[in-house]
């Protein structure tokens, strides 16, 4: 490939590690994660091969909905540490070569941000129409609620100024007034501070809410996609290579415009992939590889310049919106069967390992799956030993608990008892821990590691175009992507399918050992253990690797 232009769209195969500061290690003893402890473990990530690391929100915040409510946005939370804190683990970050990207929350701000402050003081307040207002409270979607058990309503009454504020999240996150040109310049002068202090870009939280018309009068406002197009240009007007990852969960028609309506893209520059993600999920519970080969085959082509980002699990709960009732009942029945297990009847307050409990050869293979899609892998912290969750801790929260670093106390995390409790027994930091598994050849940290480096040498699996064949067996998803072929089994015994190659004198040479599968008359017969993967390069075979 072409290595010139892989460096300048380096979101295209990069390895994108998302972590929250407040989780990742504490560096001054406080039980609360912070980014002199985030410091001293960069060289985790550079060991892995992770090539950005997205930041979870450390601005300012009460922290009602885990630093998504945002009093400031030019500053660092205080018990996360300093700007100082926050320009040194920049530098060291650079010097791994690693890039930072950053949430960028600017759909709401805490009711307690000193604009909406100023906003309710009066009608007439400078920062009135920051915020968004209405006399009476408009007809309620209650599809629309983003929390349905805990918010019924999308306008909250304000005594103070007599009117009706509208907020998408919880109550106490007013949303801003996106139409408003001066709200609109404020966010850009976020993206220009944050990126002076060497930022490569930033994950856009809730994109479809941040520009969606509230009230009748924004209908004479200009397109909302221009606002994306704008924030774009501005931003790449200061640094070419800087980038927006969306959270856009929407069906793939809906979602397209994101990207922008030109060839290379101007809006969105990376969209994560919602649906194939939940596919994925039916897919292994089904252990049928049907449901997301449909929706690979479904997926458009993004723009020339533009990316799909895969995952596996995030920060939030794992969303099944997208499926029908009948499937998501078959993914809860398999993963999720206690009610604990469940967030709002739509998702699922777990990790991978838990719900898979425990099987290394179907962890393994799904990790394998996650860098082998076409996109780019984005990990979240955790992830690459195996962490499970801690269901005494509320909601989606579950999830976010501190990095197991160590199997002594406090999981290396912290020198005292950490503020967020970890999870113990199987899923503790004496089973599972970053040094334990970094010793251990066979740990799934090394498996991802031999994941990551043949990922990196196959800027095919991003770069190039797919196709998923038809190998003869349901269970198994082939994807051919150029030189590249993958196989996943998702079921729990041994397949062999035929791959029509097109492909004379060629030999299948297998990435993750000395094996070859020859090619007789275009055709290869190809045997895939249970719950198991391959991956092989199309090569001569006097060179194969
Ligand atoms: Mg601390």
């Amino acid at each position: 490939m072409r290595l010139t232009q892989t460096s300048e769209l380096w979101w295209k195969n990069a390895i994108v590690y998302c972590l929250d500061i407040e989780t990742f290690a504490d560096g001054n003893g406080d039980g609360i994660g912070d980014f002199r402890g985030a410091i001293q473990h960069l060289d985790h990530l550079d060991r892995i091969g992770v090539t950005c690391i997205w930041l979870m929100p450390f601005f300012p915040t009460p922290d009602r909905d885990d630093g998504y409510d945002i009093v400031d946005f030019y500053s660092v939370d205080p018990r996360l540490g300093t700007l100082g804190d926050f320009v040194e683990f920049m530098r060291v970050a650079r010097d791994r070569g690693i890039r930072v990207i950053a949430d960028l929350v600017v759909n709401h701000t805490s009711d307690q941000h000193p604009w909406f402050k100023d906003a309710r003081s009066s009608r007439d307040a400078k920062h009135r129409d920051w915020y968004i207002w209405s006399d009476e409270p408009e007809p309620d979607d209650p599809e629309g609620v983003v929390f349905p058990d805990q918010e019924n309503s999308l306008w909250q009454w304000d005594d103070q100024s007599e009117q009706y504020y509208f907020h998408r999240f919880y109550k106490f996150q007013p949303d801003l007034n996106t139409s408003n040109p001066e709200v609109r310049d404020e966010i850009a002068r976020i993206l220009g501070f944050w990126m002076e202090l060497g930022l490569s870009g930033f994950r856009v939280d809730a994109v479809p809410f941040l520009v969606e018309r509230v009230l009748e009068q924004d209908d004479a406002l200009p397109d909302p996609h221009e606002f994306f197009a704008d924030l774009r240009a501005f931003m790449n007007r200061r640094d070419g290579t800087a980038m927006l990852l969306g959270e856009v969960n929407l069906p793939y028609k809906d979602l397209m415009a994101y990207f922008g309506d030109t060839p290379l893209g101007n809006e969105i520059t990376m969209c994560f992939d919602f649906i194939g993600m939940q596919r994925m999920y039916l897919s292994l519970a089904r252990e049928d590889a049907r449901p997301l080969a449909e929706a690979l085959r479904e997926r458009p082509a993004p723009p020339k310049d533009s990316q799909w980002a895969s995952f596996v699990r995030n920060h939030d709960e794992l969303t099944l919106d997208k499926l029908t009732d009948a499937e998501r009942e078959e993914v809860f029945a398999a993963f999720a069967p206690e009610e604990d297990m469940r967030i709002y009847d739509r998702g699922i307050r777990r990790r991978l390992p838990t719900m898979l409990e425990g099987d290394q050869r179907r962890i393994r293979m799904v990790y394998s799956l996650l860098f082998a899609l076409p996109g780019t892998p984005v990990l979240f912290y955790g992830e690459e030993i195996g962490m499970g969750e801690n269901l005494a801790i509320e909601g989606r929260q579950s999830v976010r608990t501190p990095m197991q670093w160590t199997s002594g106390r406090h999981g290396g995390f912290s020198t005292v008892e950490p503020a967020i409790p970890m999870p113990g027994g199987d899923y503790g930091p004496d089973e599972i821990s970053a040094s334990a598994q970094r010793r251990d050849p066979e740990s799934l940290l090394s498996w991802i590691g031999r994941l990551v480096e043949q990922y990196r040498e196959a800027p095919e699996l991003a770069w190039g175009s797919y196709e998923v064949m038809d190998g003869g067996d349901d269970a198994v998803l082939v994807i051919r992507n150029e030189g590249i072929v993958t196989l996943h089994n998702f079921a729990g015994r041994p397949a062999k399918v035929t791959l029509d190659l097109d492909a004379e004198g060629k030999v299948l040479a297998d990435l993750f050992s000395d094996d070859q599968v020859e090619i007789t008359d275009g055709r290869a017969l190809v045997e895939v253990d249970d719950y198991s993967c391959r991956w092989f390069r199309l090569s001569d075979p006097e060179t194969a690797p």
